[in-house]
């Protein structure tokens, strides 16, 4: 299949693995900053055929890890309100608040939707007007224009009985403030590719410069993630600290500009706090005052609600590179997917799952002598 079984092939992936070993000279520690090149990096084995010299740690890339609990609690008790009908991608049902889940309050009866574009969910106001209409949206730059397109669609036809939850957030100033942090071991970063697709590499240029920090911007399959490594070691070994895009086959330096103008003209930056790390300084995006009549936030009297995450979780030092899920004590224990304490489990994408689900779990775990741990 083409752009795929080429980025897949295990004889690239092992030379190129030989290659990261001969250009290594000294450690370094190395971020993926998507959630899906995490899932790739696990799913595949990355991380262990690279020379030990080259440490992978795992980014805040996941957007449903670092939406806040309070935002998922507010997303439950507008969904409780007997005349909403509340809608999402299916990745949010199961999600857990501090109480429920979307998928429970629906079996309580709750009239709770899956869409599959938030257009859908315009489309389902203006068929139901003496109804409320929710949509919750959450992500990256990634997500941001077609949630724009929805907001923007809603306010042109007059459906006022449409809005939305948003909890957007901004991955540079992720960036930045992991790079602040007096306790930072990352040296290097895997660029997001989809995001960059719509924002371009401008910001990152910026980091780059200011922290004199490589970024690679990379894309998702494991030959993808390999040539990054080496890239960004290379640049390391050089002492160079510079912006390259590794994923030219998707990413543009001017990034999507149609993309851009819609999400400027719906949203404008904010603070937003990220579940698992806190606030933010201008990492979030928030509707801008003339779209506010379709701020959920601003409709719904949700704003009091507070909540306490677990005293166990780490997931905070997992998304700033500083642990692993495996370092965690809850990990596989008191912490699954059945059952999340923490962010970075919550979320089928988050880096915790990944361990999880691809079998990095101490129950599966083969000793040296071929018994398992
Ligand atoms: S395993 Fe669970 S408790 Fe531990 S860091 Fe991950 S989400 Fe938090």
């Amino acid at each position: 299949m083409k752009y795929v079984d080429e980025y897949r092939n295990s004889k690239v992936a092992a030379a190129l693995a030989k290659r990261i070993g001969e250009v290594a000279s000294r450690p370094w520690v190395l971020m993926e900053i998507c959630g899906g090149q995490t899932h790739s990096i696990v799913r595949y084995g990355i991380d262990r055929i690279l020379p030990r010299e080259v440490e992978l740690v795992h980014g805040p890339g996941c957007p449903v890890c670092v939406t806040p609990l309070e935002t998922i609690d507010r997303a439950h008790a507008i969904a409780r309100e007997p005349d909403v009908i509340f809608t999402s991608f299916g990745d949010m049902l199961r999600v857990p608040g501090s109480a429920t889940d979307l998928l429970q309050l629906r079996s309580r009866g709750a009239d709770v939707r899956i869409v599959y574009a938030p257009t859908d969910a315009v489309a389902i106001a203006r068929e139901n007007p003496d109804k409320r209409v929710v949509f919750f949206g959450i992500g990256f730059e990634t997500t941001a224009p077609a949630n724009a397109l929805a907001v923007s669609q809603a306010r042109r036809l007059g459906v006022a009985n449409f809005s939305m939850l948003v909890s957007h957030v901004r991955v540079p100033p992720a960036i930045d403030a992991i790079l602040d942090a007096r306790d930072n071991r990352v040296q290097g970063f895997l660029g997001p590719g989809h995001v960059c697709a719509v924002v371009g590499t401008e910001e990152y240029e910026e980091l780059t410069a200011r922290h004199h920090v490589p970024i690679v911007i990379a894309g998702f399959e494991p030959i993808d993630l390999l040539e990054g490594i080496l890239m960004t070691v290379q640049q390391l070994e050089e002492g160079r600290a510079e912006t390259e895009n590794q994923y030219k086959r998707t990413v543009k330096r001017e990034g999507n500009a149609g993309a851009r103008r819609l999400v400027d003209e719906v949203f404008e930056v904010s603070d937003r706090k990220w579940r698992g790390i806190g606030l933010i300084p201008r990492s979030g995006l928030r509707l801008r005052e003339e779209y506010r009549a379709h701020d959920a936030e601003a409709l719904f009297d949700v704003q009091a609600i507070t909540t306490a995450e677990s005293t166990a979780c780490i997931s905070g030092l997992v998304l700033r590179g500083l642990k692993k899920p495996s370092d965690c004590p809850a990990f596989g224990k008191t912490c699954r997917p059945e059952q999340p304490l923490g962010a970075t489990m919550v979320s089928a994408e988050g880096a915790c799952a990944a361990y999880w689900q691809y079998g990095r779990r101490p129950d599966l775990e083969v000793a040296p002598g071929g018994e398992h741990a």
